[in-house]
């Protein structure tokens, strides 16, 4: 990986748009943001496949497929008009690849990990990419980040068996969280959550594979 990553990474946005992804500005950053920096070299010959990879202490990093379609439904609201979100908070950092994204397509990217070893080796992630606009915190992302609020879009990498109480308070009037929910006995699913002047519209979508999303720190 390296020099002809362009290529790969070219092909993986084409592999996108065939799963319908059209929003211009998120195909734009899966084109830029380089996944092979965010996986250990002995996977990066695999980064630009359309797979889930480990990137340690038992957690993955989604396909880029699924990451794609996460940032496109956190910006439907705007209907692509080419104006970036505001303040975005993201649950579960993991290797930082999908804070790098954010970051691209909003204003400010709070980014929450409670796994201190991958809290750092994000930072280590980002440094020689210099990103202005990632704040990395080291916290349980189920209390949110109520300093950052109110929040434009709340998207998590990781699922739980509801939507945290301290996720919709902290998101602004027109905001959307996107994350995996619990399906009962079920799969997991994707649920959308928009807080509408009126109150609350949530719908749930396809099928994912998330990892646990977890109290507390470790
Ligand atoms: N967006 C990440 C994906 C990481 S996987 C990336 O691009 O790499 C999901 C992450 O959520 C894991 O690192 C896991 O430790 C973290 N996580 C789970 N529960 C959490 C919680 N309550 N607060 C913060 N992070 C949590």
């Amino acid at each position: 990986m390296g020099l002809d990553s362009g290529a790969a990474r070219a092909r993986m946005v084409t592999r996108i748009v065939q799963e319908g992804v059209r929003d211009p500005l998120v195909l734009a950053a899966m084109g830029l943001i380089e996944r092979h920096r965010f996986v250990d070299t002995a996977l990066a010959n695999q980064a630009y496949e359309d797979t889930s990879l480990p990137i340690g202490l038992g957690q993955t990093i989604s396909k880029p497929s699924v990451v794609a379609r996460m940032l496109e439904l956190l910006r439907l609201p705007l209907q692509n008009d080419g104006k970036l979100l505001g303040r975005v908070l993201e649950i579960g950092t993991g290797c930082a690849y999908q804070a790098a994204l954010l970051s691209r397509i909003s204003t400010e990217v709070y980014s929450i990990e409670r796994l201190r070893g991958l809290h750092d080796k994000a930072r280590e992630n980002l440094r020689p990419l210099r990103i202005p606009n990632i704040h990395l915190l080291l916290g349980d992302g189920m209390l949110g980040f109520a300093k950052g609020a109110p929040y434009a879009a709340i998207v998590s990498a990781a699922g739980g068996e509801a939507v945290p109480q301290a996720w919709i308070d902290q998101l602004a009037v027109g905001g959307r969280i996107v994350a995996p929910v619990a399906g009962g006995a079920g799969p997991q699913r994707l649920l959308v959550l928009d807080k509408t002047p009126r109150g609350l519209v949530s719908s749930t979508l396809e099928a994912v594979h998330f990892v646990p999303l977890k109290s507390g720190l470790a």
